[in-house]
């Protein structure tokens, strides 16, 4: 396929590469990084879009993507597919499906989820809403990036997975390091605190698949000084767009909105920034109630 790519970050760069490197014919664009390899530069937005199948985005903001679809929109083919695969805004991306779609394109807000490593591995997850027929389009490159996609429904819910997922994530990801730091003062071992909740009622894939403590339960961050992985303001991000997300639809989230507060605290006053978001753990350690 013919694709064009905006977006060449830490994300963008390698979902590229791997597209090329499966033999489509890749365009790329970004106003700072270098296209990664088998990619083709092109001098704009503008001309990485035109004349294309599929023309993918992966850019940091709901901002950011309005103002890229204004300049790429017009130059893209009738019936192309305009797949955003950014997290951002549930407004904004049902704003720029509107508009490609009142311009006869095919939009479909297709966030992910698997990070850098998932990212350069081609195993994301995808979660997409827009039309069956956008979704189908896009179907072959989601394989090459992906190992899975999922179809949410209408444009937006793909953005609306997306941080309802990581919401939980968020939540689970406190909930473990408190009880981990609670269980040292309480003077039971690590170890044994994840041999019994690990295959008891607290399990989750921040405690089975993620173990936030350093030497216990699975290999992660936490393992290499909380290098990210998943930084925590990128987390931050997330739980602040899930934030703005409950407040327009009226839906009432106090775990959610306690996890941004906590991890807003911690990305700009405690020295989280740059770490990844299961430093969650040493934070709580160092702390007493008051
Ligand atoms: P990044 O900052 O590394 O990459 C974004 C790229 O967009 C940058 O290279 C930047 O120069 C480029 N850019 C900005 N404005 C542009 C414009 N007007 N035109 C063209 N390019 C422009 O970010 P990232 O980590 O690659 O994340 C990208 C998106 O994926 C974000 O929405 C993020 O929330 C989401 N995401 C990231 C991760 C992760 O682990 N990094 C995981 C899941 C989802």
């Amino acid at each position: 396929m013919k694709v064009g790519f905006i977006g060449l970050g830490n994300m963008g760069a390698p979902m590229a590469a791997n597209l090329a490197k499966a033999g489509h014919e890749v365009t790329g664009f970004d106003v700072a990084a270098p296209c990664p390899e088998g990619v083709t530069p092109a001098a704009s937005a503008a001309e990485a879009a035109a004349g294309r199948e599929v023309v993918i985005t992966m850019l940091p903001n709901g901002e950011i993507l309005r103002a890229v679809a204004d300049e790429i929109i017009p130059a893209m083919n009738k019936g192309a597919v305009f797949l955003d695969c950014s997290t951002v805004d549930v407004e904004s991306a049902r704003a720029v499906a509107e508009q490609a779609e009142a311009a006869g394109l095919l939009p479909l807000d297709a966030p992910v989820s698997g990070g850098v490593g998932g990212a350069q591995a081609g195993t994301l997850t995808f979660m997409a809403g827009g039309s069956e027929e956008a979704f189908a389009k896009a179907a072959p490159l989601f394989e090459v990036m992906g190992q899975k996609a999922v179809h949410c429904g209408p444009s937006g819910n793909g953005q609306a997975a997306k941080i309802c997922n990581n919401m939980i994530l968020g939540v689970t990801m406190i909930a473990t390091c408190e009880a981990f730091a609670l269980a040292d003062k309480l003077g039971l071992d690590r170890q044994k605190m994840y041999d019994v909740v690990s295959t008891s009622s607290g399990y989750s894939w921040v405690m089975n698949a993620y173990t936030p403590a350093p030497g216990i339960g699975a290999s992660s961050p936490a393992d290499n000084g909380y290098k990210p992985g998943f930084a925590a303001e990128l987390m931050l991000k997330d739980l602040r767009l899930a934030q703005q997300a409950a407040e327009a639809a009226d839906a009432d989230t106090p775990m959610g909105q306690a996890a941004a507060e906590l991890y807003e605290r911690f990305v700009e006053h405690e020295g989280g920034r740059g770490m990844d978001f299961s430093a969650m753990l040493p934070r709580f350690e160092k702390r007493g109630r008051g």
